[in-house]
């Protein structure tokens, strides 16, 4: 299995994602390199990243399962303000060489917001970003999340998602990445997690699912929302994630938690262990303090 959490970017850069996720006891990690919410971005430290690579060898984390999350103001799918849509294509093509000298094979990118905009146009408009984006000689894969169907979120379907697939040039540079909360909030029943797989295959191909979020959901079914809650704390529940992250066909794609810390703290040790022993925790909050304090 594959497991492993989001986290931070901070002054020791991948060496410190290293650090935090083996303190999880996780075998990969995903990041964003800097702030989510901001483009402000540090120069890469190729040192650091040395060091990063030695600690990962050591400890047995392949850098092929690790993951970069772009920060998610840029908007792919409104292109009425042609220069925030140049600066997401531009700001998209500097975070893929910045990871590049990280040698990281993966960046997740939510498709965007339609606003004011016709659906189908918005997503040929991210179709058409992402052919601007990718050439032949890029290396790492764009993964296209799946949303929860937030305001006017595109790629809250697989036939959404298939929509601006299909106008890709460079097909094998892009794949996709799913999200169980926003599945759920999407109208996705987790507890049929088998059909929704069986639906991606016939319209899209499960060998183009590269990234698993794990997450369980603060609203029921269809809500349209995306809050995260902590596996077992939400409306999908603990034996409901369990299936998907054990499911024999994404058996060897990375899954990665997002879910909520708890105060100061991050969840993501207890969950792991909960995780790895298929026993749900009904003390999380008090053994994330217990660990920390
Ligand atoms: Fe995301
Ligand atoms: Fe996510
Ligand atoms: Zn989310």
């Amino acid at each position: 299995m594959i497991i492993g959490s989001h986290v931070n970017f901070n002054k020791e850069q991948l060496l410190g994602c290293v650090k935090q996720a083996l303190s999880f006891g996780a075998n990969t990690f995903m990041f964003y390199t800097g702030a989510p919410q901001n483009t402000v971005r540090k120069e890469i430290d190729l040192d650091l990243t040395k060091q990063a690579f030695n600690y990962m060898k050591e400890n047995n984390i392949d850098i092929n399962n690790v993951i970069c999350h772009a920060p998610y103001i840029i908007n792919l799918a409104n292109k009425e303000k042609e220069d925030s849509w140049n600066f997401s294509i531009s700001f998209l093509k500097n975070e893929i060489n910045r990871i590049n000298m990280m040698q990281v094979k993966y960046i997740v990118v939510h498709p965007g917001n339609s606003l004011k905009l016709d659906k189908m146009d918005a997503l040929h408009n991210i179709s058409d970003a992402l052919n601007l984006v990718i050439d032949e000689n890029t290396i790492p894969m764009i993964l296209i999340e799946t949303m929860a169907g937030k305001g006017s979120e595109c790629g809250i379907n697989i036939y959404e998602l298939k929509e601006i697939y299909n106008n890709i040039i460079l097909k094998d540079k892009v794949g996709f990445c799913l999200d169980t909360c926003h599945l759920n909030d999407s109208g996705v029943d987790i507890s049929d997690f088998d059909s929704y797989l069986d639906e991606f295959e016939e319209q899209i191909g499960i060998e183009k699912i590269k990234c698993v979020h794990i997450n369980d959901s603060k609203n029921d079914l269809g809500m349209k929302k995306d809050r995260h809650a902590n596996l077992g704390y939400g409306t999908i529940g603990f034996n409901n994630l369990i299936n998907v992250i054990y499911n024999p066909r994404l058996k060897n794609v990375p899954k990665i938690l997002e879910t909520p810390w708890i105060g100061e703290y991050p969840p993501y040790k207890i969950e792991i262990d909960m995780i790895k022993s298929k026993k749900f925790n009904s003390n999380l909050e008090n053994d994330v303090k217990k660990l920390y304090e």
